[in-house]
């Protein structure tokens, strides 16, 4: 072939037929093998057909492809080609579509013989997947079930569907569980997670439960209050995200505080590290903080460090709060003109806010709360209509757990909670970074044990 020879010394061009049927990562790893200048992608133009039992369309498939592709300085064009059958005269059309190309690189055995038999140079390529299409088809469907209500597409679970199969075999393996705050997204959610639920309830499970490793997907001081009460246990955080709340405060500035109010208890929310737990006298969540405080003999209780859960709080007791000026930056933002807004649109609707919303907000709600005693007064409640004033993971739960119930109003998201991703979870799993495994210096979590013991007795 004189024409091929001669492109091929101006520019090399491969083209490569794999399934990507769904795409995994073992087909990128397998087109970082090639040398070839110019890389051609054929895809199965079975993708047209709506009756074919494929779930994605080429056109999907191939963006999935792109954006795959995208930071890997690959060079490539891709193609929609007809199926593979054995009729030589499928290379012939193969070749009209594609145009000119110097090699084939393919781990299927069909085409690699129909190719030599027309005298092209084929090469055996290795397309490292574990993991098989009819088992990547079964888990997508799986997480469409549940993803769908989140509006997230079939092709976007295909795509997460190798990560998920895979976090879920090591998970058995590793004997480890993952617990996902209700904030996190809902591939963590419903993809991978065995507990979901709030801080203290889930450290609560990694206390309870046999596993011997628990994957805490959230922020860093609830993979710490995980580690206090379960110190045996490995404890891994995907990501290292801080709190605007636990960032507020150091174990130093209560001992400021303690100095500058002697004999007045410390309360301090889950919401801290363990130094400033280690700090306190005792610890409060938002469901408990009420009850903690007016258990306490005291007339005055400095409460760290939700300036705002404070200000709810002060309004629900006669005594005195001495308040530090920590913000959750999610909840502050909310406005009482929008509870105003939906109220007057919607009035049938029940409104929740979080305890960590200003009292102007709180004031004008219907249930004041915790995460899950939003999510328990959806699921009790007989009404159609909910506005839920807190992070969206929330909002994310009602409309996959709820899918009767109706959300009105816009939520807010958590930079810090949202900064977990499914392929860190699997590093963790996998080699884990030195960053994602909790540790901690035995007096503080001895310290800090006797905090949130001491909130267990008193919440009773
Ligand atoms: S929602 Fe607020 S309190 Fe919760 S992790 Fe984010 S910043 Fe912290």
């Amino acid at each position: 072939m004189p024409c091929r020879y001669f492109l091929s010394i101006i520019f090399m061009k491969a083209l490569f037929i794999g399934r990507f049927q769904p795409l995994h990562k073992g087909h990128l790893d397998a087109l970082k093998q090639i040398s070839e200048n110019e890389i051609i992608i054929g895809i199965g133009s079975s993708q047209y057909n709506e009756t074919s039992n494929n779930p994605c369309s080429f056109e999907e498939r191939k963006k999935m492809i792109e954006n795959k592709l995208d930071s890997s300085n690959i060079n490539y064009r891709i193609i929609a080609i007809p199926d593979i059958n054995d009729e030589e005269k499928w290379v012939d059309h193969v070749k009209d579509i594609t145009g000119e190309f110097d090699t084939v690189y393919t781990g299927n055995s069909v085409v690699k013989d129909l190719f030599k038999k027309k005298g092209y140079s084929v090469k055996d390529i290795e397309i490292n997947i574990k993991i098989s299409g009819t088992e990547i088809r079964k888990e997508a469907e799986r997480l469409f079930k549940m993803l769908e209500k989140t509006k997230r597409t079939f092709s976007y679970c295909l795509s997460i569907a190798p990560t998920t199969l895979e976090i879920n075999k090591l998970k058995r393996e590793q004997d480890a569980i993952i617990l996902a705050h209700s904030y996190q997204t809902t591939d963590i959610m419903y993809g991978v997670a065995d507990f979901l639920g709030d801080s203290y309830g889930l450290s609560k499970i990694a206390a309870e439960h046999s596993a011997k490793k628990i994957i805490f997907c959230s922020v860093h001081f609830m993979g710490e209050t995980a580690k206090i009460l379960s110190p045996e246990k490995e404890v891994l955080i995907p990501a290292v995200a801080g709190c605007s709340l636990a960032d507020s405060i150091t174990a130093e500035d209560v001992k400021n505080l303690k100095e500058k109010y002697p004999g007045i208890p410390v309360v301090t929310y889950v919401n801290t590290s363990a130094e400033v737990k280690a700090e306190s006298d005792v610890c409060c969540t938002s469901s408990n903080a009420l009850k903690i405080i007016e258990s306490i003999p005291n007339e005055e209780i400095i409460f760290i460090p939700d300036m705002l859960m404070g200000h709810n709080l002060q309004k629900r007791t006669k005594k005195k709060l001495i308040l530090w000026d920590g913000v959750c930056i999610v909840h502050e933002r909310f406005d009482k003109r929008a509870v105003d807004k939906i109220r007057a649109q919607f009035p049938e609707t029940k409104i929740l806010a979080h305890y960590e919303c200003t009292s102007s907000v709180t004031d004008a709600v219907d249930l004041v709360g915790s995460t899950s005693d939003m999510l328990n007064y959806v699921k009790d409640n007989p009404a159609e209509h909910y506005m839920l004033i807190t992070e969206c993971g929330i909002t994310d739960r009602v409309q996959t757990e709820f899918p009767n119930k109706n959300i009105v109003g816009s939520c807010q998201l958590c930079p810090y909670m949202k900064k977990i991703k499914l392929e860190d979870i699997l590093v963790a799993l996998k080699n884990p970074r030195k960053d994602q495994v909790i540790n901690l210096d035995k007096e503080v979590l001895q310290k800090a044990k006797i905090s949130l013991d001491k909130m267990m007795e008193l919440s009773k």
